[in-house]
């Protein structure tokens, strides 16, 4: 019995994996490395270099493998790289995990595990957001993933294999022995943005807003530590193994963080100071989007271990060090 793990290789699914080999899982990657690195997928977890909507590969491995359940990371993740090339998105996030699916079917995989986001709910009415809130995602970013969110209702309906809908929040940090982190490069996110600066591998940083309707005008977000996020799948694995219904929840710790209180925190943790330029609002952005977590919490029994601002913000400080150095 084996898990499949797409995208292994990138921030959260080596994350992933690290939680499932110390569970004492067998592990099986399929990466295409097109943003993971083989460096961050352990020598002893076989990494399959390839597509994962190349359906004769998929099917052969899912058979060779004896894999009875999937955790589906891969995925285009860049919200205005979707408004560009959304066509790009719905190929690989929605008609590839389309393909994925109906192997995982035709193989008799039994639970699915699937990375949803946030961005399902657009700009959403309520803060904290629960699972209930209408979904009207702004982005085909949003939008390809809540396609394969419906897919997999009908498809659980259908046949049996269970599965899991996580939308993530704000994942940042990384792992506490810093042996994976976040790598991609020239990554957009605040958190990363924010420590570089205070690293001085850029010269400062923007505030995109500053005139939202929050409490001090900057976007408020709810970040999550990825090994906390990470400790959800287990969840879910352990719910569909024991026989618990298909269910979608929200991953997060119902509690938002301005932009201007990141960097603070930042300067704090990192005794560094830095530019910062007050910039217009980035397009397609929202106000504020904060995780309701009850549904996670009781349906899944997750139980949060790094809800620290200061403790996300100073691994992140360390891992993007060790990046730097690195590259040497
Ligand atoms: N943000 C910012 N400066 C940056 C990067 C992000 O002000 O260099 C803001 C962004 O406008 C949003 C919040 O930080 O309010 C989180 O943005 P991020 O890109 O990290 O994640 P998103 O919520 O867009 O997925």
């Amino acid at each position: 019995m084996t898990v499949l793990v797409t995208g292994g290789a990138g921030y959260i699914g080596s994350h992933m994996v690290l939680e499932l080999l110390e569970a004492g899982e067998k592990v099986i990657v399929l990466d295409n490395l097109s943003t993971g690195f083989r460096w961050a997928v352990p020598e002893n977890v076989p990494l399959i270099e390839g597509d994962f909507g190349d359906e004769a590969l998929v099917a052969g491995l899912l058979k060779e493998h004896d894999v009875r359940e999937i955790i589906h990371f891969a995925a285009k993740i860049v919200v205005p790289e979707s408004v560009a090339d959304p066509l790009g998105y719905y190929l690989n996030n929605t008609a590839k995990a389309r393909s994925l699916i109906q192997c995982a079917v035709e193989a008799g995989v039994k639970h699915f595990i699937f990375s949803s986001t946030a961005a399902v709910y657009g700009d959403p009415e309520h803060s904290p957001v629960s699972e209930d809130e209408r979904l009207k995602p702004m982005s085909p970013y949003g939008r390809s993933k809540l396609m394969v969110e419906w897919m997999l209702e009908d498809v659980s309906r259908a046949h049996p294999m269970s599965h899991v809908v996580l939308r993530y929040f704000n994942v940042a940090g990384c792992d506490p022995q810093g042996r994976v982190g976040q790598s991609t490069p020239n990554a957009t996110h605040l958190i990363k943005v924010a420590v570089q600066a205070a690293l001085g591998f850029r010269p400062g940083m923007e505030v995109f807003g500053v005139d939202y309707p929050t409490p001090d005008g900057s976007g408020v977000r709810d970040y999550i530590q990825v090994t906390d996020l990470v400790r959800a799948h287990m969840d879910a694995l352990v719910h569909l193994r024991k026989g618990g219904e298909s269910t979608t929840c929200n991953v997060g710790y119902q509690r938002g963080y301005s932009v201007l209180e990141v960097i603070d925190v930042v300067k704090s943790v990192s005794g560094a100071d830095f530019p910062v330029k007050l910039s217009p609002r980035r397009p397609g952005d929202v106000g504020s989007v904060v995780a309701a977590n009850a549904r996670v919490k009781s349906v899944l029994g997750w139980r949060p271990k790094h809800d620290n601002l200061r403790e996300i913000i100073g691994q992140a400080l360390a891992w993007e060090r060790r990046l730097h150095n690195r590259k040497g």
